[in-house]
């Protein structure tokens, strides 16, 4: 029995849901290689890291005619990670330039209105789980900016933060308030008020 994963689209990271469930040690993480390993001697093709799996990387066979045609599927995908990052930032995928380190932060800060998104995850779950920015920033000025850091206990010592992922809102280089916690899809409309209340 086999399990197959479209490694274009998983960020193949040790926190692989289907690792932590698959029940006979089939799927598992090579830290030597630092990535995914499939033993599918292990696999009983039982599903369950093909349901766990929240943006369909892992796929599995019941036969070798469905392994075939799974992995055909999986060739012609023409889907990269950076199409993920699109779908959820806009136009252009997610680049350097919104990724800065903490370090770069206030140089950053201009009188401009920025959001800084602080997460400590940078896995396809915190992207996954995160509301896209474009739709949080479409009524904002159109110089806003918007970053993200992955943060230490230094920062979130520095800024009081509680629970993360958050949402760090300057202007005038002054901390005017922030968001924390993940906000999905159906409390979109939550958040922005949220943050209409602590820029207006
Ligand atoms: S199908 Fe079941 S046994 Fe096979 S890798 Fe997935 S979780 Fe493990």
């Amino acid at each position: 029995m086999s399990v197959l994963i479209n490694f274009k689209i998983c960020d193949n990271a040790p926190e692989c849901g289907g690792i932590a469930i698959c029940p006979t040690g089939a799927l598992s993480w090579d830290e030597e290689n630092e990535t995914i390993k499939i033993d599918n001697d292990k696999c009983i093709s039982c599903g369950s890291c093909e349901r766990e799996c929240p943006i369909g990387a892992i796929r599995v066979a019941q036969t070798d005619e469905e392994y075939a045609k799974l992995q055909k599927e999986i060739d012609d995908d023409p889907r990269t990670t950076k199409d993920l990052f699109v779908d959820r930032y806009g136009a252009v995928p997610l680049s350097e330039f919104f990724m800065i380190e903490e370090n770069e932060l206030d140089g950053k800060l201009t009188e401009s209105l920025t959001l800084v998104e602080c997460y400590e995850d940078d896995s396809i779950q915190c992207l996954l789980s995160s509301i896209p920015i474009k739709e949080i920033t479409s009524n904002m000025p159109s110089d806003t900016k918007f970053y993200k850091i992955s943060i230490s206990d230094d920062t979130k010592t520095k800024y009081d933060i509680k629970e993360l992922p958050t949402l760090l809102i300057f202007r005038n280089k002054e901390l005017l308030g922030k968001v924390e916690g993940v906000y999905s899809n159906e409390q979109k409309e939550e958040l922005i008020s949220k943050i209409k209340e602590i820029i207006e």
